[in-house]
């Protein structure tokens, strides 16, 4: 029997910060998004205060005092450095893995001799031990239900496994507008049909499904009735990076020429990025020379940790442009370049609730870029060369970088 999980890590913002802070174990902690502005990872503490995802750190700065609340920047740096660490052990532990955010990874079960459950605490075991993150582990006959499961695993002690009557027995509690995949729009408008939970919606015969909305809620209806197993690799829309790139026709060492091609690649890059609804944590850029003769060793590709997680195509090309700057040798013939998003993870949780208030112009600016050029064909409108304005960001709580700089690893005294 074939069986898809996933391990999806716990307040994973919070644990990466704890886990440099052992003192801070059970105690309340919040991460907040760029500029300091709103709660983006709360600890279990402070999601039973009662405290909301997004909001605003002013509102909550003075009950936060009184209970003692932890207060970090955000540190993008740190925790993408922990998750490909996480990601490094369930490699070990299972064989295909596809990594779906920063924090999440599906991975099959084929192959797995004896209880299911018993498997998913091993690896959860593994995690913990070697990383020292917390996680939960979900498993079921789909990807959409793995996902129900690893959310319901949350209260049951970190796995569960749904399927067969397990699986038909919780279908009453969950509600179609959690379920992956269904977005605000579709879940509205099954309200209004009728169908509020996935008890509602599997009553009803294949047939009418497929009458009344689109294929997507027919995959949904066949994934979450156990009877469509799609592949954990290769599938569209469960990615860990977004890229595009390709070889210049003929090599170049004019810097203009480079800084051309990488911002058609970033904008292209950054409109799938907005398409698929990521932003990105991380961005490399693509620049060197062909693989043979005597400059195969020079050039590469250049990382950037994006302190604030984006998909805005000013400010990814202010900064494409400024590191093909610095890197550009005057020798070099240029052969191969590009741009790679990865440490995608969902634009709702930045878009709507956290740099709304900060920067409301940004997220539509970009819609309707995308819109018309949608309409009118690409590169109808484009970005200008610059961007105005400061592009410095307020980070008053963030911790040190314990995995990536020297001077910041922590001592430990016996
Ligand atoms: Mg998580």
């Amino acid at each position: 029997m074939k069986h898809v999980a996933l391990l999806d890590c716990n307040n994973f913002f919070v644990s990466c910060e704890r886990l440099f802070r052992p003192d801070l174990g059970n105690k309340p902690v919040v991460v907040l998004s760029g500029n300091d502005g709103c709660v983006v990872a709360r600890s279990n503490e402070v999601k039973d205060m009662g405290i909301p995802m997004g909001i605003p750190h002013f509102k909550v700065r003075d009950e936060f005092k009184d209970a003692g609340v932890t207060v970090f920047s955000s540190n993008f740096s740190l925790y993408h450095d922990i998750s490909k660490r996480v990601m490094r052990v369930l490699r070990e532990e299972v064989d295909e893995v596809k990594q779906y955010s920063i924090d999440e990874a599906f991975f099959s079960l084929i192959g797995v001799r004896g209880e299911i459950e018993t498997e998913l605490r091993r690896i959860k075991n593994a995690v913990e031990t070697k990383v020292g993150i917390p996680v939960t582990l979900g498993a079921g006959r789909s990807k959409t239900i793995a996902k129900v499961a690893s959310k319901i695993g949350k209260n049951r002690e970190g796995v569960c496994l749904l399927e067969g009557k397990n699986w038909i027995d919780v279908q009453q509690t969950v509600e179609l507008s959690s379920v992956w995949g269904i977005g605000p729009k579709i879940s509205q408008r099954m309200m209004r049909d009728g169908l509020v939970t996935v008890a509602d919606f599997l009553a009803l015969p294949r047939r009418k499904i497929c009458d009344l909305y689109s294929i997507n809620e027919v995959r949904k209806y066949d994934e979450l009735t156990e009877n469509a197993m799609e592949e954990i690799k290769g599938e569209s829309g469960s990615q860990q990076s977004i890229m595009s790139t390709h070889s210049l026709s003929k090599a170049t060492n004019d810097l203009n020429v480079l800084k051309n091609e990488v911002t058609h690649h970033v904008t292209s890059a950054a409109r799938d990025l907005r398409k698929k609804r990521f932003v990105a944590t991380h961005m490399y850029i693509i620049m060197r020379p062909s693989r043979y003769g005597d400059w195969r060793l020079r050039g590469g590709s250049i990382d950037i940790t994006l302190e604030n997680p984006t998909d805005d195509s000013r400010v990814l090309l202010k900064m494409a442009k400024e590191a093909v700057s610095s890197a550009f040798e005057e020798k070099v013939p240029y052969k191969k370049v590009g741009v790679v998003f990865s440490g995608l993870f969902p634009a709702r949780l930045v878009q709507d609730t956290l740099f709304a208030p900060h920067n409301p112009k940004g997220g539509e600016l970009m819609k309707l870029l995308d819109r018309v050029n949608n309409k009118l064909g690409r590169g109808a409108i484009t970005i200008g060369e610059e961007i105005h304005g400061s592009t410095s960001v307020k980070k008053n709580h963030l911790s040190p970088a314990y995995t990536t700089k020297w001077t910041d690893i922590r001592t430990v005294k016996t």
